[in-house]
């Protein structure tokens, strides 16, 4: 048996090796801190929790939910999008209910993409990007974030001859991996590209609650015109700490809506319908949410930057996001200062280059962990750091 060769093109698993060094030192005794992945460890607040708990008891619940999400699903998203961007929204033509984000995201690309068309996909980047459009037989080519230009891409860089090859170009502010934020006239110009070059706008918007110091992150769709060319993914994981629940959404161009729609209604069937109540709720209090977790990330964010700094490293408070990007020491790649990490301080990061090429030189530290164990990283870290 042989599998097909659109798996055997997918990349190799670039975190095998890391990932076999933790299984070998947690072998060996050593206590080790995963600040690796991006998964709030604080809960699902109780008063979403209890909407499942009565809404799972209702035999109506148990039935086949409708593809495009439930119709107080959908409004509730539309409330919350007037209410947090001032962008109106038609609940039956823009708004689809996801399986989580990354489930639209991968299947975009099936709406979109004919074999052999050109996808531009931020790198670093959240890797479903590259691997969705390839899964659907797209091209993907790199849109390089570089720290010279605030890890915003250079949209002037292409020639025509590329950009009218272009069908999806996929963007993500507050970004991850680089905890970067776009300005809204940044989203200006990629509109009017789009609209110049018949393109469609992916924008991940899964990071817009997650944000500092008062930083607030738009929405491309407050760009006039915008919805003619852009859809914009959200995801109730990082606001709401439900990354297991799975529960996202997409708004904005109609006709991509219609598409990702119809590639859901033939592959799954929407979201558990108890889940979307409790989704519901989540969205009409997102603020109350938002008062209890941004301070505990703040403080460790703060950790985390003075930690680094006090090493002598080059770092600001990211504004948004739970990620710090870290620039490696000179004379070391991404992947020996994760290794390195590793070995002295039992602590595990990303390396920049898990999320592409252009991540090289960088590290990402997810503060998603207890505080009292990242006050015990930083503080391995700076007893063992010998530079
Ligand atoms: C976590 C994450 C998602 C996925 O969220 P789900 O809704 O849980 O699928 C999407 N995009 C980015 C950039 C993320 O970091």
């Amino acid at each position: 048996m042989e599998v097909a060769q659109r798996i055997k093109n997918l990349p190799p698993y670039l975190f095998a090796e890391i990932e076999k060094k933790v299984n070998q030192a947690r072998a060996e005794g050593k206590e080790i801190i995963d600040l690796g992945i991006g998964d709030p460890d604080i809960p699902t607040p109780s008063f979403i929790v209890e909407r499942l708990c009565e809404e799972a008891w209702r035999p109506e619940n148990h039935r086949y939910p409708s593809y495009q999400g439930l119709d107080a699903f959908r409004e509730a998203v539309v409330l919350w999008y007037k209410k947090r961007f001032g962008v109106e929204l038609d609940p039956e033509q823009e708004v689809v209910s996801l399986i989580g984000s990354k489930e639209g995201i991968a299947h975009l690309p099936w709406c979109l993409v004919n074999p052999g068309d050109l996808v531009l996909a931020s790198d670093p980047g959240y890797p479903v990007y590259k691997i969705g459009t390839m899964l659907a037989g797209g091209i993907p080519l790199e849109l390089p974030l570089l720290a010279e230009n605030d890890f915003l891409p250079d949209l002037y860089s292409f020639p025509d001859s590329i950009w009218e090859k272009v069908k999806i170009v996929f963007l993500n502010y507050p970004n991850n991996p680089t905890a970067s934020i776009a300005p809204l006239s940044f989203f200006e110009e990629i509109v009017e590209l789009a609209r110049r070059y018949d393109f469609v706008i992916a924008h991940d918007l899964a990071y817009s609650e997650i944000s500092y110091d008062g930083y607030r992150a738009p929405s491309i769709l407050e760009v006039e015109g915008a919805r003619e060319v852009a859809v914009e993914f959200h995801s109730l994981s990082k606001t709401f700490n439900m990354t297991g629940w799975r529960i996202g959404f997409a708004v904005g161009n109609e006709k991509v809506i219609e598409a990702l729609g119809r590639v859901k209604t033939n592959i799954d069937s929407g979201i558990f319908n108890a889940i979307q109540w409790a989704g519901v709720e989540a969205l009409n209090r997102v603020d109350e949410v938002l008062k209890n977790i941004i301070p505990v990330y703040t403080e460790r964010r703060n950790l985390v930057v003075e930690t680094f700094s006090s090493l002598g490293f080059d770092i600001t408070p990211p504004q948004a996001s739970f990620y710090l990007w870290v620039p490696v020491p000179p004379g070391f790649t991404s992947l020996e200062f994760t290794n390195y990490l590793l070995d002295k301080s039992q602590v595990v990061v990303t390396p920049g280059t898990g999320f592409g090429r252009y991540g090289e030189g960088f590290i990402r530290i997810s503060i998603t962990t207890p505080s009292p164990v990242l006050e015990k990283a930083m503080m391995r870290i700076k007893e063992t750091w010998d530079r």
